[in-house]
């Protein structure tokens, strides 16, 4: 099922969302939220989603197999923390399901590491560089309430029409 995309103003976007223990991500009910945000992304011409963007103020974020280095699978992070392993940055346009048609420049650290627990509650523990770290850092920032026009800058909107014909990733 597709889930309805929350988009600003909406207060629930500013808030830190909580951690989530293992029982409830054994639930069917977040089992199947998990589920529906995947092709809800997808729907939505998306390369991430974090949970706040549909509803529910908890850690869990996706991550489109396109941004992963195997680009072979969709990636579930639940609880997900990330360190930088480099004082690299880089400076790269970005924009957001739930900010519609604006886009903006947001510096990112190039070179990061993860920890956290996949859609099973199984520990993963990686390295993300440049456009997965990017996406990564993204959806964290959803988690904690902050969003991509927080950092930008060179902020622009785009006509909805001409939208849907860039290259440039929403997350
Ligand atoms: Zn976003």
């Amino acid at each position: 099922m597709r889930l309805p995309i929350v988009t600003l103003p909406t207060p629930s976007l500013r808030v830190r969302s909580g951690e989530v223990d293992h029982a409830t991500l054994r639930s069917p009910e977040i089992q199947q939220f998990i589920k529906d945000m995947i092709p809800t992304m997808y729907d939505d011409d998306g390369i991430g989603l974090a949970a706040p963007q549909v509803g529910k103020n908890i850690r869990i974020c996706v991550v489109g197999k396109d941004a992963t280095p195997t680009k072979q699978k969709d990636l579930v992070l639940v609880n997900p923390v990330w360190e930088r392993t480099s004082r690299k940055t880089n400076i790269d346009a970005e924009g957001c399901l739930s900010v519609p048609n604006v886009f903006g420049k947001v510096k990112r650290y190039s070179y990061i590491h993860v920890t956290a627990w996949n859609e099973h509650g199984e520990e993963l523990s990686f390295d993300a560089n440049n456009f997965f770290a990017r996406v990564i850092q993204h959806e964290v920032d959803h988690l904690d309430g902050i969003l991509f026009i927080d950092k930008a800058r060179d902020i622009y909107e785009v006509d909805p029409e001409e939208r849907k014909n860039t290259e440039r990733p929403e997350l």
